[in-house]
């Protein structure tokens, strides 16, 4: 389960969030390119923009599922 305390700073407001966990895999990007993206020197990724629809609530949360190491959460404020 990712750690809310462990948000990495480049993330957007918001309850979804990418912690200090994350190994750059590119599993979330891929599934919601829209919502998560790589950071400029490619060592994590972030969220780039919190889903606002129930379409963009499910492609988090399929980019969630992927994450190998859990760092994705949407238990953020
Ligand atoms: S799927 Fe998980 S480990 Fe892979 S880039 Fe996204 S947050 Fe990082």
């Amino acid at each position: 389960m990712a750690d809310s305390t462990l948000k990495v700073p480049e993330n957007v407001p918001g309850k979804w969030y990418i912690d200090e966990n994350c190994i750059a895999c590119d599993s979330c990007m891929s599934i919601a390119p829209d919502h998560f993206a790589m950071v400029e020197d490619g060592s994590h990724a972030h969220v780039i923009k919190q889903p606002e629809t129930p379409e963009e609530e499910q492609a988090c949360a399929d980019a969630k599922a992927s994450c190998p190491v859990d760092a994705i959460g949407d238990d953020g404020e």
